[in-house]
């Protein structure tokens, strides 16, 4: 139970789902580090912001595929930052934290372009339930298969295979695949893999794309991903 005395990391993973960029908005302490906790765990990158200017310099700044909104931010009512995203035409899918379970609040929040809600105290589980659903029906259906050269990556499976084999790859050596994969023909710069790839603000080995371009081109073949000097990668069309 996540609630303001006591709350407790799961180590459950969103079955079924692949690893999200997601942005938690959320000044409480101790839901947040559990939430956030929570969420690493299941393999999720998690920037955590305290309040409404942090959350708006954030989305600005980076891509999310994923937000988890308190409504009782110390600088701005949740709901307005979320009306503004949606004013914006800002389609990232939010699920609203809020404490107050009156009926109204929940409609409000929903009116204002939320997915969902969580009513606080919530279960980790509950979370990741309902972050799975929205996923699923947000990314899984405009998501689907990929194919390329004998290669078919499965974004709900997180699988991959080659010529009908099974690849094993890593997490963040099949996030690359996927990025590439999905912008082929498109030369995607080290920097926007490593923003794909890692936490804001945690360490990153300077050559670690290179690393996981390297074991992706062990395990596939050397072709498929072709260097651009200075710039990038590319999966050509
Ligand atoms: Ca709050």
């Amino acid at each position: 139970m996540v609630t303001q005395e006591n709350h407790a990391a799961g180590t459950v993973k969103l079955g079924g789902s692949g690893p999200m960029h997601i942005l938690l908005v959320e000044d409480d302490e101790q839901i947040g580090e559990g939430v956030r906790t929570g969420l690493a765990l299941a393999s999720h990158a998690v920037d955590w912001v305290n309040d409404a200017r942090s959350a708006r310099a954030a989305v600005a700044a980076k891509s999310y595929e994923m937000v988890v909104l308190d409504i009782g931010l110390p600088d701005e009512c949740g709901l307005d930052w979320l009306k503004d995203l949606r004013t914006q035409g800002i389609e990232l899918p939010v699920l609203i934290l809020t404490a107050r379970d009156a009926l109204a609040d929940k409609i409000e929040g929903l009116d204002s372009g939320a997915d969902d809600y969580l009513v606080k105290p919530f279960e980790l589980d509950e979370l990741y339930a309902r972050l799975r659903v929205i996923e699923r029906r947000l990314y899984h259906h405009a998501d689907p298969e990929m194919r390329h050269q004998g290669i078919l990556l499965d974004p709900a499976g997180q699988t991959v295979t080659q010529d009908g084999n099974p690849v094993p790859l890593s997490r963040r050596e099949f996030s690359v695949l996927k990025l590439l994969l999905g912008k082929r023909g498109r030369v995607i710069s080290r920097r926007q893999i490593e923003e794909q790839l890692y936490e804001w603000g945690s360490e990153v080995e300077s050559n670690a794309v290179e690393v996981h371009v390297h074991h992706l081109r062990r395990k596939l073949g050397t072709s498929l991903i072709r260097t651009v000097r200075g710039v990038g990668y590319v999966i050509e069309k």
